[in-house]
């Protein structure tokens, strides 16, 4: 083996700089971030090339003396923290004093300075890391770095580099994301000769949202503002509408430095649970801000990963808040209407109970066996999607459609069976109409066999028959969900087999142990999972689209998150989607003033689990109000 050598001060930094400017976006990155802790206002980039050729970063920013600028180069030199302790409560978004001396390794690199207070700036050169002269430059307050050619001496990282496009795209991503972090900094991109944005200063974040994102993005955008133990959140959630197949349109910042961020990400998609198909990834601008001590910022070079210490209070206070500010926003209908949530609560209670069984049990699911149920509990109607209140029937007296089932194969369509244990608790006849919807409603139409017309004391409105139902269908299934609880255990005599490939075997093999604590035993014999015992609740579940959609939340990674409950609901979405009445579905009377009063009874179902409103309603008022009376 060859002696051991100690590197020198260039190579080191060279080796250094892979980690922390694996391309020029990163290198933007850096030298913003360091603008903005020298408190610039002003920060203007322009590239050529993808940043390859020409990077070129200046600001309004405190500046440095000339004896500070062949310090700035120098690796582990820093003016932001002294003493390790000072890491605790870090406040910048720069600290490791490598950034300066990495980009400077592997570029043609120039400082030029000036504090406010100097007469005159001044310049440093450094090229592949060996410093030049320092000379005097005139210059306004502020520091301008200039990067060209970027990894000129290092041909093995210039190979990685992709195109001038993706590369350029890479910048304007970076500089978006620390734009959208600091609102109240003027920010100019020019890319290739062309401005790509010029954000101006103190602006609002929803102003620069719309900007860059466009008005449909800004006309969904529902605020957010919350708190918890030392931790508090503000920001922007965008309506469910504009979500994106991937999660490209999530901004996260932490004391104002964008982060990537798991136990956050979990915590958004959770608060959109039941607003958004769960292929889908919201769009979200969310600013948390925390006591510096409850983080550690310095998990990785790049700073972009960190570290809660409790990470379940900023998970908890995420999701709460996402999922407030989303059921508010929901809540307020499109056109003008004084029939809020309030007011509609109070008009379920005034209109009772109630007592059309039969009806319901087309509309809701009956998946559960309710074999286990006490009667008492039957009586008790005040939760109305509650599973243990959808009382099943013997003879139906309206023609059942199919009930939905967990999973995607085709729902079973046999008559369901008579259960002579619970057959007696059931009425079997519909009951009297009377107290089905609440005193309000006048008159109720369907419309091109699609939408519900309601004429109410108020107003107006109308429903989207497939959206309310389906909307309707998944609240109940989550409700299943959650608990798993409510028909006891099944053993099965003869275990259900599902085969799997090696790889998903093995993903799932860690699981199993938790799906027993929820009351599914299931062993990995062979190539196939084995479901020993499942809550009675499963009955029907399609164990292998299950143990698929388990599979892919788990390789997703879902962090701080219930894969089980996460995989059960992204099945009930699909059956309640496929288990809803359909647009250009006839439905009978009774069948309508099931459905608005499902709609009445829970303040909930205003926009369908994609986000799709359910309803629209005009009141008189306005009604006159354009028609000028
Ligand atoms: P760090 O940001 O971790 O301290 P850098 O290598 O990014 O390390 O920068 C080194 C030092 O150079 C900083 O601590 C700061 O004092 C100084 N510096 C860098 N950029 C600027 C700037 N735009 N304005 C003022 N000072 C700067
Ligand atoms: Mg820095």
């Amino acid at each position: 083996m060859p002696k051991i050598q100690v590197l020198s001060e260039v190579i080191a930094n060279q080796i250094a700089a892979g980690e922390v400017v694996e391309r020029p976006a990163a290198a933007i990155k850096e030298c913003i971030e360091n603008s903005l802790d020298a408190g610039a206002v002003h920060v203007r980039i322009r590239v050529e090339e993808g940043g390859r050729r020409l990077m070129e970063i200046s600001d309004d920013g405190c500046g440095m003396d000339a004896e500070d600028l062949p310090l700035a180069v120098q690796r582990h030199a820093t003016s932001k923290l002294q003493a390790i302790e000072d890491l605790d409560a870090i406040r910048t978004l720069g600290f490791r004093g490598e950034a300066l001396a990495s980009i400077a390794a592997v570029s043609e690199f120039s400082v030029a300075s000036r504090r406010a207070d100097a007469s005159t700036g001044s310049c440093l050169s450094v090229t592949g890391g060996v410093l030049g002269r320092i000379v005097p430059q005139a210059m306004n307050a502020g520091t301008l770095l200039t990067i060209r050619n970027l990894f000129c001496n290092v041909p093995a990282r210039l190979k990685f580099l992709k195109s001038v496009r993706s590369e350029s795209a890479a910048i304007q991503e970076a500089v978006l994301r620390l734009a959208l972090g600091h609102p109240e900094v003027a920010f100019r991109l020019e890319s290739e000769g062309e401005t790509v944005f010029d954000f101006p200063a103190r602006q609002d974040l929803s102003a620069r949202i719309r900007s860059r994102f466009g008005a449909e993005v800004a006309q969904g955008l529902i605020p957010l503002v919350g708190s918890s133990e030392g931790l508090s959140l503000e920001g922007f959630i965008v309506h469910p509408s504009q979500a994106k197949p991937s999660s490209r349109g999530q901004y996260i910042f932490l004391n104002g430095r964008a982060i990537e961020d798991r136990t956050v990400v979990a915590a958004l998609r959770e608060g959109f649970q039941g607003f958004l198909e769960p292929r889908l990834h919201p769009m979200a601008f969310l600013h948390l801000d925390i006591d510096p001590r409850q983080v550690d910022v310095n998990v990785h070079p790049a700073k972009t990963e960190v570290r809660f210490r409790a990470s379940d209070t900023v998970f908890r206070l995420v999701q709460q808040t996402v999922k407030a500010a989303l059921s508010r926003a929901v809540t307020i209908a499109p056109a003008d209407m004084p029939m809020d949530a309030v007011v509609r609560r109070e008009i379920v209670k005034a209109a009772g109970p109630a007592t059309s069984a039969p009806i319901q049990e087309r509309f809701l699911p009956h998946q559960v066996e309710v074999q286990s149920q006490a009667p008492s509990r039957v009586e008790d109607r005040s939760a109305p999607y509650s599973p243990a209140l959808l009382p099943p029937m013997s003879r139906p007296a309206v023609p059942l459609p199919p009930a939905p089932v967990l999973g995607v194969l085709p729902a079973v369509t046999e008559p369901r069976q008579e259960n002579s244990s619970i057959s007696t608790n059931v009425p079997t006849t519909i009951s009297s109409a009377s107290t089905e919807v609440p005193a309000n409603v006048k008159r109720i139409v369907q419309l091109r066999k699609s939408w519900i017309l309601v004429e109410c004391d108020e107003g107006i409105l109308i429903l989207d028959q497939h959206a309310l139902h389906e909307k309707a269908l998944y609240a109940s299934l989550e409700e299943n969900t959650r608990t798993l609880d409510g028909g006891g255990i099944q053993n099965l005599l003869i275990p259900i087999s599902v085969p799997f490939g090696a790889q998903r075997l093995e993903i799932l093999r860690e699981v199993l142990p938790a799906l027993l604590g929820r009351g599914i035993k299931a062993e990995i014999s062979g190539n196939s999972i084995q479901i020993c015992r499942h809550p009675q609740i499963l009955a029907r579940l399609d164990w292998q689209v299950f143990f698929e959609e388990l599979a892919t939340q788990l390789e997703q990674g879902h962090h701080n998150t219930d894969p089980l409950a996460q995989a059960l609901l992204a099945l009930s979405h699909r059956s309640a989607c496929k288990a809803a009445v359909k647009a250009g579905q006839e439905l009978s009377q009774p069948e309508l003033r099931e459905l608005v009063r499902l709609y009445f009874s829970s303040p909930d179902l205003t926009h369908c689990p994609h986000g799709r409103p359910v309803a629209m309603r005009l009141s008189w008022t306005e009604l006159e109000r354009r028609f000028q009376r």
